[in-house]
């Protein structure tokens, strides 16, 4: 295989006849390029906020910067940047935690219904001044078995980004019903939707469609990411469909006998 990366060993095997060791370390070479790529995309993703803060910092030992408008500008260029440091800490923690987490024994009553009232107020907020028409269409009896954190991380991470991609007075519908094969969710945004190529590689850590929207909006290039193992560990996959300049709907179906 040409994509293979071989490693060779001979060691002596017995008077004059040696024994060649032929190890496949495709998999080994690829984890530890990943590996690599993981922590110099933390790294790169800190240094730049940390970078404005420090520019700052050094502007501020002038004291006439230190009022007036140039203060303003500073106080919310740096407030932005910590923002975005926080958001990007807590949302590897969640992920490394959600990585880490053996196998759920999922045996927990999650009231989704209640979760997604919560959420819809968070959502309402984040939307703020854009004003956007969040539709909630809630099968209120519909609680399942699982873990209440990572469905929590899941379903907000889905949200968020339906609010985040769709432009101001634009709809979210957000649908939590019952089928036959089990409790579905469907998030469907007004945005400006995906192009096929990428849709795959949404769920990678940090991928992302458009670098400087995602960092505009305050995005870590991790929400995906999470949602993917939060539901792998309910026994189920987000769907993706979307259609470019239309919009999107991330979804995902639990299994039936997550059903309470
Ligand atoms: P981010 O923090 O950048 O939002 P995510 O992992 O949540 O990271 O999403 C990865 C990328 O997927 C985003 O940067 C964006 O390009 C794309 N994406 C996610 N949700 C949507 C959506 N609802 N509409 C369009 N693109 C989206």
């Amino acid at each position: 295989n040409a994509a293979s990366t071989l490693e060779f060993r001979t060691m002596p095997y017995a008077e004059g006849e040696y024994l060649m060791v032929v190890r496949d370390v495709t998999q080994l070479k690829q984890l530890e390029g990943m590996r690599r790529n993981f922590f110099a995309n933390v790294s790169h993703e800190l240094r730049t906020p940390m970078t404005v803060l420090r520019g700052y910092l050094e502007m501020s030992e002038d004291p006439e910067m230190m009022v007036g408008p140039m203060w303003d500008k500073a106080h919310g260029v740096m407030t932005e940047q910590l923002t975005r440091m926080e958001s990007l800490v807590n949302q590897l923690l969640t992920l490394s935690k959600i990585e880490a987490s053996a196998k759920l024994e999922l045996d927990h009553i999650v009231d989704v219904p209640a979760m997604l009232d919560v959420l819809q107020k968070e959502a309402q907020t984040l939307s703020g001044e854009h004003d956007h028409t969040l539709n909630f269409d809630v099968d209120n009896k519909l609680k399942v078995y699982g873990d209440d954190d990572q469905l929590r991380s899941a379903i907000s991470n889905l949200v968020y980004n339906a609010v985040k991609h769709t432009p101001a007075g634009a709809a979210v519908n957000v649908k939590w019903f019952d089928t036959a094969n089990g409790p579905r969710l469907e998030v469907i945004d007004s945005g400006e939707g995906i192009a096929p190529q990428h849709i795959d590689r949404l769920t990678e850590r940090f991928y992302r469609v458009d670098k400087a929207r995602s960092r505009e909006t305050g995005g870590s290039g991790l929400g995906l990411a999470i949602v993917k193992h939060a539901l792998g560990h309910h026994e189920s996959n987000l769907e993706i469909t979307s259609k470019v300049g239309e919009g999107s709907m991330f979804s995902f179906t639990l299994p039936e006998r997550l059903r309470c």
